[in-house]
């Protein structure tokens, strides 16, 4: 069975840092990128908010330079997915096997019990590697609505970061599907730029909290749909128009810009039960914006007063970084930092042992 020093699972900007600099410090470790190789940026036309590209840097050579880099200092990269970990004992184990027949696309979907039959049935097989040590960096993904022409034109028109794209949508029309925080910090980003930011909201009251939604509906640039749903997304090249259902009667409307703000979802089910994560499944670490991560930083300060080792989870030698781990920020750069972080805490606590 292989063993290496250091195992990193996902290939978005946390993972590839992660693996750029513990390669850089001799940890050689071995990266599983996925089906996908690159993360959500994978999705993305140009990113202009990324710094060192002043013109801005198409998603996936921006992933594809990350990877060339963690390969150039001898990071050893694998497409394949893991299927199963096992953080009882170390060194760890990890599997990348999966029974004939089943899809990946049962870590999207299968309910606890269903996974919980098929994490059992995959360890009855050898692990593909052991570890002494592991970054998990497996993301999240933005939830999408599944209507005709979302993923077409995604990037063209179709967002899921406001933050990112609104200042293309100068003097545009411009909506915003959902009712919770996130709709709302959109929606307000879009007001900056856009002529005209409509929310639209299947229900007749927003989910987010009270402040956030008496700025957004006390700004003149700001309407509401309420009770309605959108059923699709045309355009050729970009987005024309949208079609809407409001208490049954269809309607066509003229849109630039479409912006989904309807929840993200971790990819992290293959560690729920395995380490602790929080109620929305983020991965908690000591540094993670919430009670959970308040209180295992707590538990973890040295007698100096400082956390030791912040990106660990609750498994010694187990760390978490990027969207996975991160509740509020959810950003190429703050994920990339992130896993800077979590590869020199991994650095540092394999030094120790
Ligand atoms: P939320 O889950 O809070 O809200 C999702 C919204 O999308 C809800 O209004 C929901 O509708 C709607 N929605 C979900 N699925 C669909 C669908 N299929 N079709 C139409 N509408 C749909 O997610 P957020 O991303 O807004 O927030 C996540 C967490 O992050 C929250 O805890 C939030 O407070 C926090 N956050 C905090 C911010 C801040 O403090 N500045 C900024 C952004 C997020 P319904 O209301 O009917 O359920």
């Amino acid at each position: 069975m292989h063993h290496v020093t250091l195992a990193i699972i996902g290939s978005g900007p946390a993972g590839y840092t992660a693996a750029i600099y513990a390669s850089r410090a001799r940890l050689n470790p071995t990266l599983f990128a996925g089906y996908q190789s690159g993360g959500q940026l994978m999705w993305t036309t140009d990113i202009e908010n990324f710094p060192g590209f002043p013109d801005g840097v198409p998603g996936p050579q921006l992933m594809q330079s990350m990877r060339s880099q963690a390969e150039k200092f001898g990071t050893v990269v694998q497409d394949v997915f893991v299927t199963a970990v096992d953080f009882s004992a170390r060194p760890y184990k990890l599997w990348t096997n999966l029974p004939a027949g089943v899809l990946p696309s049962i870590f999207e979907h299968g309910t606890p019990e269903v996974l919980a039959e098929l994490r059992t049935q995959i360890m009855q097989e050898a692990p593909a590697l052991t570890s002494d040590a592991v970054i998990i960096a497996t993301g999240a993904t933005s939830v999408m609505l599944g209507i005709p022409g979302e993923m077409e034109l995604l990037g063209r028109g179709v967002s899921t970061c406001a933050v990112c794209d609104a200042a293309f949508f100068r003097d545009k029309e411009t909506f915003v599907i959902g009712g919770g925080d996130s709709a709302m910090e959109d929606a307000m980003a879009l007001t900056k730029f856009a002529k005209s930011v409509t929310l639209i909201h299947r229900r007749d009251s927003f989910k987010a909290s009270k402040i956030m939604q008496e700025r957004v509906l006390s700004h003149d640039k700001v309407k509401v749909l309420w009770n309605t749903t959108v059923k699709g997304v045309l355009g050729e090249q970009k987005v024309a128009s949208i079609t809407v259902l409001t208490k049954g009667v269809e309607k066509s409307l003229p849109a630039d810009g479409v912006f989904l703000a309807i929840g993200h979802r971790t990819m992290n089910r293959i560690f729920e039960s395995v380490v602790a994560t929080d109620h929305h499944g983020y991965v908690v670490t000591r540094k993670s914006l919430s009670a959970e991560g308040v209180a295992a930083a707590e538990a973890a300060m040295s007698p100096e007063g400082l956390v030791l080792y912040p990106t660990m989870t609750s498994v010694e030698g187990v760390f978490a970084a990027g969207d996975g781990v991160d509740v509020r920020y959810k950003q190429a750069i703050t994920a990339a930092g992130n896993g800077c972080e979590a590869a020199l805490d991994a650095e540092r606590w394999l030094e120790r042992q």
